[in-house]
């Protein structure tokens, strides 16, 4: 699988999920712009880890959930890069609680970062991709959006919004040669995850175990090469089998 010549955009690049797509995209020959909230420590080292594979990589600071920032991102990148053949929307936060206690602050928040900032990016990406008539979206959901999922409303909800989002924007510019598709891990082993008491979850998953980041880098991978390009519209659980 490879992504010779190509120019990719990874939200949230700077750990985790973002971080190991990130790098197994500039493995496969891609050049890439790491966005990242706040953490320009760990997205410097990542763009330095990816150079070390031969890649172009320069990391970006920018809130995925301010429209006129994410413009001005995107048009940066472009400058730089010269075109966007590839949005991965990988960006997100918690704000857990029961729907009865929950925050209208925390749900704003994590609607806001990650589905709004999924619409930001699309919004100011798919203009370059119909201009190129090509282009990939991958949009990273959750099991949470599929089956739900007690103390996540607003989590939930996000990534449930972004299966719509996916399917809509799938429909509206195949015409154009643009696929866009989600991905929804189960459990995966990262900073988001650290904090929670994994072990009643883990009996729950037909694999016996969570799930590791360069695995859901390598689908990842796949969704955004040539081998997939009858794939659009389509959401790939990556779980474990845990909401099958
Ligand atoms: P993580 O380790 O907490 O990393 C989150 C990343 O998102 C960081 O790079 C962070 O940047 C960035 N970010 C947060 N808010 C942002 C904003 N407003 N603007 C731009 N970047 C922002 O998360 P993860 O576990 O790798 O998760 C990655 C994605 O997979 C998320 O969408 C998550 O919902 C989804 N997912 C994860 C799991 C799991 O089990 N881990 C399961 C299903 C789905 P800074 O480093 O600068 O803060």
């Amino acid at each position: 699988m490879t992504l010779e010549g190509k120019i990719a955009v990874v939200t949230g690049a700077s750990r985790g999920i973002g971080r190991a797509i990130a790098l197994r995209f500039a493995r496969a020959g891609a050049a890439v712009a790491v966005v990242y909230a706040s953490d320009a420590e760990r997205a410097d080292e990542v763009c330095r880890e990816a150079v070390e594979y031969g890649a172009r990589a320069t990391a970006y600071q920018c809130d995925v959930s301010d429209f006129g920032a994410v413009k001005n991102t995107v048009g940066a990148i472009r400058e730089f890069f010269g075109t966007i053949d590839i949005l991965v929307n990988n960006a997100g936060v918690t704000g857990d609680g029961l729907i009865m206690a929950m925050k209208e602050q925390s749900f704003d928040r994590v609607i806001g970062t990650n589905l709004k900032g999924a619409f930001n990016m699309i919004r100011h990406c798919a203009p370059i991709f119909v201009k190129n008539r090509s282009g990939r979206i991958l949009n990273i959901s959750s099991v949470a959006g599929l089956s739900g999922n007690a103390g996540q409303a607003n989590y939930a909800a996000s990534k449930a919004g972004l299966v719509g989002l996916t399917k809509t924007v799938a429909r509206e510019l195949a015409s154009r040669g643009i696929c866009c598709n989600a991905i929804a891990p189960g459990l995966i082993s990262t900073d988001m995850t650290a904090k929670l008491d994994d072990g009643g979850i883990v009996r729950a998953i037909p694999l016996g175990r969570v799930g590791r980041p360069d695995e859901v880098a390598e689908l990842a991978l796949f969704l955004c090469c040539e081998l997939s390009g009858y794939i659009t519209g389509e959401v790939v659980r990556i779980d474990g089998g845990l909401a099958m």
